[in-house]
């Protein structure tokens, strides 16, 4: 069972969504190297709470923190902690929201300085297979519209699809069904109808697309130790087009002027 929005409730996440786009624009502006990723979290939870928000995340199963912060390796579901970030890396920053009630939820991937050209590349697919998946995210297809087209940006780039996590719904919850592979098969999956809010969150890696779970519980690496990206938008589905509710506008307008 699907749960349709109505447009005022659409609204309501949207501003929800918003203030994720706003939270990641402020983290974006204090990654550099040496700063620890504990303190991205520490400016991101007082940011929302400025908002009269809450973090999402903090508290979700037991996780311990407001963001996700996964390095390099780490695919998602990075704690953050006194690691210090290094010209080089890459970290997928993912935030969650409550507002009003509704969940907002976004992640972007971010360099540290100047990164490897192959780890650039792989960035730069991950974030065109979100922007292919939300081109077939319309009233009328099927989720596996979605999955079919992140696939088949990712791969084409030489990159893997991570199997084991997946998109998802978002609502009064911040996991609702559908789930929305990143894999997949043109036709197969639910129908998506006007009012249907799903979060579209591909994470490709550059080597296999195995990944194992650390001991702390939550943290994704890839099995073989090579970098993954993770780019998130929520949705709303409409008619002819997705409705973003997310957006990286504010990101990038932060990361033109470093
Ligand atoms: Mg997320
Ligand atoms: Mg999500």
């Amino acid at each position: 069972m699907l749960y349709l929005k109505t447009d005022e409730e659409i609204e309501l996440l949207r501003e929800s969504n918003m203030l994720v786009s706003r939270t990641l624009a402020l983290v974006a502006s204090l990654i550099k190297p040496g700063v620890t990723t504990l303190s991205l979290d520490d400016a991101a939870e007082t940011f929302i709470r400025d908002n009269r928000a809450m973090p999402a995340f903090k508290g979700y199963g037991g996780f311990p923190a407001t963001l996700c912060t996964s390095v390099n390796d780490e695919v998602v579901h990075g704690i953050p902690s006194s690691y210090e970030l290094k010209e080089g890396d890459v970290v997928s920053v993912d935030c969650g929201v409550i507002l009003n009630g509704w969940y907002g939820d976004s992640a972007y991937t971010f360099a540290v300085g100047e990164i490897d050209e192959n780890v650039r590349r792989l960035l730069t697919f991950t974030r065109e297979s979100l922007e292919d998946g939300v081109k077939e995210a319309c009233s009328g297809n099927r989720i596996g519209d979605i999955s079919w087209a992140v696939q088949q940006k990712a791969e084409s780039g030489g990159f893997s699809v991570v199997r084991e996590l997946v998109g998802h719904g978002l609502g009064k919850r911040l996991h609702e069904p559908p789930e929305v592979p990143n894999y997949g098969r043109r036709g197969t999956g639910p129908k998506m109808e006007k009012g249907l809010v799903i979060c579209i969150e591909p994470m490709i890696n550059l080597g296999k697309k195995e990944t194992m779970q650390m001991r702390d519980g939550w943290t994704i690496k890839t099995i073989d130790g090579k970098p993954s990206a993770h780019y998130e938008y929520a949705v709303a589905i409409d008619k002819g087009r997705a409705d973003v509710l997310s957006t990286f506008e504010f990101i990038e307008e932060v990361l033109n002027k470093k």
